[in-house]
């Protein structure tokens, strides 16, 4: 049996924009350079388009589906395959640790855009093991991953991305290479996590509260959003600047002083 593409009415409240154009398959399936020993966790599958390619390449193949439909028809189509594992599940109520263990996983998928950001949070929360991470998605959420301080894109997005991993924008995808079309174009973002975060890092709570409390109220200087946290152990920052004039690294330097 195999997934019935045609027949299949896209939910759009699932944020089902099928990537149907061959030619893009083959340049994203280029674009992440995968390796024979390769264990790739798949967000969203759909009908399977990208997952049939990915299969014959990589040693273990983890694809997340909420569609009960495409999931059941996805777990006929690669039965016969022993390295796919198709779970009907929402991928944000999945702990992608506990599903790829000690391997060093990569994260790949064209994302429902309804939920981009809270994916990427999702992922940033436990990098772990975690290697890479892949994703199209709208243009607009690419830019903020890859944003730079002063710039009006530039929030807890990019802080947090940059924090934990070199992000790179790979380019643009056009909405029509999608069915159905979205409203907006797509990009291709690329996260390769940086195993020395976490030493980098020295309270992970502190730094992501901290960032998150600053940024919620981004055109207040330092010294107001601030309140709560112990400012004596700041007295060395001007606390009149603002959260988007801060770079990653500082926002780090910034929170291990808190500590
Ligand atoms: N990968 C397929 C492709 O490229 O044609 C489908 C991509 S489509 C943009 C996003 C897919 O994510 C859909 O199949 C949708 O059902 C699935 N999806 C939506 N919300 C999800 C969630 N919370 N967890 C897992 N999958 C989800």
């Amino acid at each position: 049996m195999t997934v019935h593409r045609s027949s299949h009415h896209a939910k759009k409240s699932l944020g089902q924009n099928f990537l149907i154009d061959p030619n893009q398959l083959s340049r994203l399936v280029e674009a992440l350079d995968l390796r024979a020993k390769d264990a790739v966790i798949e967000i969203g599958p759909g009908t399977g388009l990208l997952t049939e390619r990915i299969q014959p390449l990589v040693r273990k193949l983890w694809a997340i589906e909420i569609d009960r439909d495409l999931a059941a028809q996805l777990q006929h189509a690669f039965s016969s395959a022993g390295n796919v594992e198709i779970i009907q599940a929402d991928i944000l109520k999945t702990d992608l640790i506990a599903l790829c263990g000690t391997e060093d996983a990569r994260v790949i998928g064209n994302i429902p855009y309804y939920i981009t950001t809270p994916i990427i949070f999702h992922v940033l929360d436990h990098p772990g093991p975690l290697q890479d991470m892949t994703l199209l998605m709208q243009k607009e959420v690419g830019q903020r991953v890859v944003a730079e301080p002063n710039s009006k894109e530039y929030g807890i997005l990019a802080v947090f991305s940059q924090a934990y991993a070199r992000v790179q924008l790979l380019r643009s995808v056009p909405a029509s290479v999608f069915r159905p079309q979205p409203r907006v174009d797509s990009c291709l973002v690329r996260w390769t996590f940086d195993k020395t975060a976490a030493s980098r890092i020295t309270e992970d709570a502190l730094f992501r509260r901290l960032v998150r409390t600053a940024f919620n109220q981004r055109r207040k200087m330092l010294r107001s959003t601030l309140k709560t946290f112990d400012l004596q152990k700041l007295s060395h920052w001007d606390l009149t600047r603002r959260p988007e004039d801060l770079t990653v690294a500082e926002w780090i330097q910034l929170a291990n002083d808190l500590t």
